[in-house]
């Protein structure tokens, strides 16, 4: 398997902490395997609570000197480090799709995506700055700085390996705080190649941290890193039910918290859209990564008037896409993480079969193997159904018909989560009506690809608290302190 990168250094069985690489933990091993066809790539130290106080305690230590360095050493490292994960994006690209399953074309595409943030970044830090604010004394004057808020925890999904890292590594080393990132137990391999980048790039030991934690244990170490009296960020990227448990973590020591959680987009196509310019944003807002993206279409509500035709362009497109392994030429649908998010994305199916929706395609688990669901396109789908509340995180396209724009208002708003919606219309009136009126923290119009680093990536309800990526991201990792100076004459 190492044999499969070109610099086999990247594949890492060990966590890295305080700029040392750790393979043993009294704990043991755990395995991390491939969702295609359940192979073991690597079997990496099971850490505990103790490793992840140590690696607190080497982040803490390293921030009282990285905090003294100048915005523009660490803009340089930075950038050495973004220079080195493009160099590099063959090999991360390799092991995302070993890890994750999604298809090496869209792990590139991730890495795109991963190292854009690392470069915004790197320009970012020498932007921090404060104000000067006309006191109300003559004799005073009243300076507000930025400072970073100390050592982050970063905790992480899966399911975009190496993205969901660099927007909050990035940000936060260039604001000067220092970083224990926990990645999900499922894949971590790309955390610690990314790892021996950052060493690489000239970051300093105990800046960016990373520990391998086993499923079982992310609860009690999570609790460690999170009630660490050291750390004063916990920035969170995954489920709302588990962001909730952070949160309360949060609270109790009174610590900056960001929440990227759960969403249920709404994907709205209107009657006077350009009905193939929808199919091809549905397509990609949908299917990408195997449909197991946070903004990825959940609900796709269609106007009667064109709901039909919708229907047949969707089929046509879903029916021709190709399911593989990601690490075969032109494959389009990957393995879903596990079997368990198979199952689920099957249930949701059968529930829907079982209140009425008809199955346009697929709507069974792939020949593949366990991990593979057919993609699948549902007809008379119902605001009760199961997929309609929960995020399916699967390859299944519900169609809903709706027929007003009150209608379909209502329909996407209905829901605990408000991360992402999408809607296709032409008509300039209607964009800025449903603009303004649907309750999300990002919206594409006309378009299903919202992510990149320029832009505040977020989400409002229960999808979450704060920004990532764009001139608002590096303040996540800030503090304002407010110096009020007196004595200085008029
Ligand atoms: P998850 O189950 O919430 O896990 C996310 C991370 O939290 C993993 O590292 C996990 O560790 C850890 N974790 C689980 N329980 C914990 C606990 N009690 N204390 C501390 N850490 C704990 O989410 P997921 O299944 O990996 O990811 C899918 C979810 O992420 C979806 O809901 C998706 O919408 C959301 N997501 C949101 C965004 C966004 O930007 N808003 C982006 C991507 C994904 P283990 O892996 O070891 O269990």
């Amino acid at each position: 398997m190492k044999a499969l990168l070109k610099y086999p250094a990247l594949w890492k069985d060990a966590a890295f902490i305080g700029g040392e690489w750790l393979a043993q933990s009294p704990h043991g091993r755990y395995a991390v395997c491939n969702p295609a066809n359940g192979e073991t790539l690597v079997e990496l130290p099971r850490l505990g609570v103790d490793a992840a106080r140590a690696a607190v305690g080497a982040a803490h230590e390293a921030f009282l000197a990285w905090r003294r360095t100048t915005a523009d050493e660490r803009a340089q490292c930075l950038r050495r480090w973004y220079e080195l994960i493009v160099e590099h994006t063959d090999d991360l690209a390799r092991l995302i799709t070993l890890e994750e399953g999604k298809p090496l074309a869209e792990a590139r595409g991730e890495m795109k995506y991963a190292a854009s943030f690392v470069r915004w970044f790197s320009e970012e830090a020498r932007r921090v700055r404060g104000e000067i604010i006309p006191a109300p004394q003559a004799s005073q004057r009243i300076v507000v700085t930025r400072e970073p808020v100390g050592v982050a925890v970063a905790i992480t999904p899966w399911n975009f390996p190496a993205a969901m890292i660099t927007r909050k590594a990035a940000p936060a080393l260039a604001a000067g705080c220092t970083m224990v990132v926990k990645p999900a137990e499922q894949t971590p391999m790309t955390a610690l190649a990314l790892a021996e980048l950052a060493h690489r790039a000239g970051i300093p030991a105990g800046v960016f941290n990373v520990v391998t934690v086993a499923g079982q244990d992310a609860p009690a170490v999570g609790d460690a890193l999170c009630h660490d009296a050291r750390v004063r960020k916990i920035t969170f990227t995954g489920s709302t039910a588990v962001g909730k448990i952070l949160l309360r973590h949060a609270a109790d020591g009174v610590k900056k918290a960001s929440m990227e959680l759960g969403g249920n987009a709404p994907f709205i196509v209107f009657d006077d859209a350009d009905l193939d310019a929808a199919v091809d944003g549905v397509m990609a807002a949908k299917f990408r990564n195997t449909g197991q993206s946070c903004i990825g279409a959940n609900r796709v509500l269609v106007q009667a008037g064109v709901y039909d035709a919708f229907a047949r362009k969707v089929v046509a497109r879903v029916a021709a896409l190709k399911v593989g392994n990601g690490l075969d030429d032109g494959v389009q649908i990957g393995p879903l993480i596990d079997t368990a998010a198979a199952d689920k994305s099957l249930e949701h199916v059968a529930d829907a079969r079982t209140h009425g929706a008809r199955v346009l395609h697929g709507g069974q688990r792939h020949a593949l193997g366990a991990c593979f669901v057919e993609p699948t396109v549902l007809a008379d789908m119902t605001p009760s159904m199961r997929v309609a509340r929960e995020e399916t995180f699967g390859p299944v396209l519900p169609l809903f018909r709706f027929t007003t724009e009150d209608e379909a208002i209502a329909l996407a708003n209905d829901t605990e989560f408000g991360l992402a919606a999408y809607f296709y219309s032409r008509d300039a009136a209607r964009i800025w009506r449903v603009s303004g009126r649907l309750e999300t923290g990002m919206l594409g119009i006309n378009t299903g690809l919202i992510s990149n680093e320029v832009a505040p990536f977020g989400g409002i309800k229960e999808s979450g608290l704060g920004r990532e990526g764009s001139s608002h991201g590096i303040d996540e990792y800030t503090e304002m302190k407010y110096l009020c100076w007196d004595g200085l004459g008029a």
